[in-house]
């Protein structure tokens, strides 16, 4: 019987940046920082991707240690004063609110997004699950910041399971190969890793 052998996490995938090259150009409104290209070079070789991952992998088949033991808690909330309470709000309504789409964020369901997004983002310590980087609060002009992203895609479907922290440049590239990424943040998730992550 031939030896298992370890596999890259993103063997059989397609180029991550395939289709996007246009957008890294000079000259193109939306060409990188040198930042962002050295993250996205580091991704694309899946070094620090492969080493996350296969932390958490590992971690998942070995059965010792969940790869999120000592994290916060889904439901355990962030205490807050009235008064931070108050100046959070007067400082992100209406308008100036980044996520202001004509109006909709007075509806009872923003409110609750903004709180769940909130959770998640302290549940991963403000960390891109996939290049690690970690991302202060958003301020006005920030061009990187993180995001909560659905794994099933279903914006609409804000239970805490189905949300992952992601940076804004990778969220973008998981809109390809949806069914891979689905599956990898679901089995992240659970911290139950198939074989075939791992062997083949
Ligand atoms: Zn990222």
């Amino acid at each position: 019987m031939p030896q298992k052998k370890a596999v890259p996490w993103n063997k059989g995938l397609k180029g991550w940046t395939e289709g996007t090259k246009a957008g890294f150009q000079k000259g193109h409104p939306n060409y990188h920082t040198e930042e962002s290209r050295r993250k996205i070079g580091d991704f694309n070789r899946g070094k620090r991707m492969a080493e996350e991952t296969k932390k958490k992998i590992s971690m998942a088949n070995t059965g010792k240690e969940s790869w999120n033991k000592g994290k916060i808690a889904w439901n355990r909330g962030i205490p807050m004063s009235k008064e931070a309470k108050e100046k959070q709000r007067s400082a992100h309504t209406g308008p100036k609110n980044s996520q202001w789409v004509d109006g909709r964020s007075l509806l009872p369901y923003s409110k609750s997004w903004r709180k769940i997004r909130k959770e998640i983002f302290e549940l991963y310590e403000r960390k891109c699950q996939l290049c690690n980087e970690q991302f202060v609060e958003k301020k006005l002009r920030d061009k990187n910041f993180i995001t909560a992203h659905h794994i099933d895609y279903n914006t609409q479907n804000n239970d805490r399971n189905n949300l992952i922290a992601l940076c804004n440049l990778c969220n973008v590239y998981v809109n390809k190969n949806r069914d891979f990424w689905k599956e990898l943040f679901s089995l992240i998730k659970s911290s139950e890793i198939p074989d075939r992550y791992d062997y083949e």
